[in-house]
């Protein structure tokens, strides 16, 4: 019998697992299906972890957050967690690969994937020129023409990291004002060789057996039609929360979550249910930061251990 089971090892679970570990938690599990360090290895600078003054990639802040957290004993199960439900006061966790875990206390701490754009040969043509990682595909088009699909955070950030290394990057968004932070906008104003194609609409990814040779824009005022003649198209228009394993077999879900799916949680990361707490980017209202993450981890672990107690 695990006193915590923690699902997902992003800044969320790893910072619950050192709280909860040093807090005194004898039995804690972190279950993770990929690599420790969750979805801001993908990104290619992060500079506003309060206290890392220099610009750095995600994997080099991420770097040492298990070690530190397996000194205090947090334990780490590589799989995938398929359900969690409740049997009387503890829960019964089940791996993709069948295998069983108990616990007393659950944190769902799965944060989200990509979106998909749901263009035209989008599906398609994913891993033969359509991208959602930019830190793991960028170097396949260096010295080519790029397009980046979406005007947030994510887009524009990877734009001006793709930008240093392929000739031209295309920022296609479809409206004329972008949603990404004014420091970021202005960082990707400054790049030389980015062209901004807004407020049009992408109708197609097409390409042929060798992956994808452009994009077709049609601009949403005119109606005209352009191909962006590009090998690689990155698609960052926004992400869907993974909160998959709170679901239960009659459909519904173990506790109450909100038309997006993310899980409503109270000031101290309690669901609806008692002993299952949620943390990070699959809460609601989550600000989608490492640092807000990390801290609702350990708001969490805090009151785990008291609710243990
Ligand atoms: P995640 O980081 O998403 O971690 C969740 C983990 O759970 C993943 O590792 C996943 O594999 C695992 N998991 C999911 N389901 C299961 C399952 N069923 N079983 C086992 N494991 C599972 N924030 C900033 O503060 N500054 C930035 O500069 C910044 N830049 C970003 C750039 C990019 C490209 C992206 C994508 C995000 C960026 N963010 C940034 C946002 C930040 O990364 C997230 O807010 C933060 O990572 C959320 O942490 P989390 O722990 O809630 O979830
Ligand atoms: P986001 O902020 O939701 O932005 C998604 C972008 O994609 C928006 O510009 C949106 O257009 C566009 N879009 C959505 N659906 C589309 C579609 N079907 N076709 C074309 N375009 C579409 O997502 P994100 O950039 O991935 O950021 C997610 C969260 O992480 C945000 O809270 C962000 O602040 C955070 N984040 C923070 C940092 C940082 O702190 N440095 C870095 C990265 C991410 P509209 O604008 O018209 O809606």
């Amino acid at each position: 019998m695990l006193d915590l089971a923690i699902i997902g090892g992003g800044p969320a679970g790893l910072t619950a697992g050192l709280y909860a570990t040093r807090g005194g938690l004898q039995n804690v599990v972190m279950f993770e299906m990929g690599m420790p360090g969750g979805q801001i290895t993908t990104s290619s600078e992060i500079e506003n972890y309060p206290g890392q003054g220099n610009v750095m990639t995600g994997m080099e802040l991420m770097d040492n957050w298990l070690e530190q957290c397996q000194k205090f004993g947090l334990k780490h199960e590589m799989n995938q967690v398929s359900s969690v439900v409740k049997v009387g006061e503890t829960f019964k966790l089940t791996m993709v690969d069948g295998k069983e875990f108990e616990a007393k206390t659950v944190l769902m701490a799965t944060g989200s994937v990509p979106r998909r754009a749901g263009i035209a040969g989008e599906n398609e043509f994913f891993g033969r020129g359509v991208s959602t990682c930019a830190t793991c595909d960028g170097f396949f088009y260096k010295g080519k023409e790029v397009a980046v699909i979406g005007g947030g955070d994510t887009a524009l950030e990877e734009a001006v990291y793709l930008s240093k290394m392929c000739s031209k990057v295309y920022v296609v968004h479809r409206r004329d004002t972008y949603r990404a932070a004014p420091s970021t906008i202005e960082h990707m104003k400054k790049a030389e060789n980015i062209e901004e194609v807004t407020n049009v609409t992408v109708e197609e990814v097409f390409g042929d057996a060798s992956g994808v040779t452009g994009i077709k824009v049609k601009d949403k005022n005119t109606g005209d039609i352009r191909d962006l003649d590009v090998p690689g198209a990155f698609v960052f228009v926004g992400r869907d929360v993974l909160n998959e394993p709170l679901k239960q077999e009659d459909g519904s879900f173990l506790c109450d979550v909100n038309e997006q799916g993310e899980v409503i949680v109270d000031l101290r990361m309690r669901t609806s249910v008692p002993g299952l707490y949620a943390a990070g980017d699959i809460r609601i209202d989550a600000a989608k930061q490492v640092v807000c993450a990390s801290g609702d981890g350990s708001t969490a672990a805090v009151n785990i251990i008291e609710y243990i107690g």
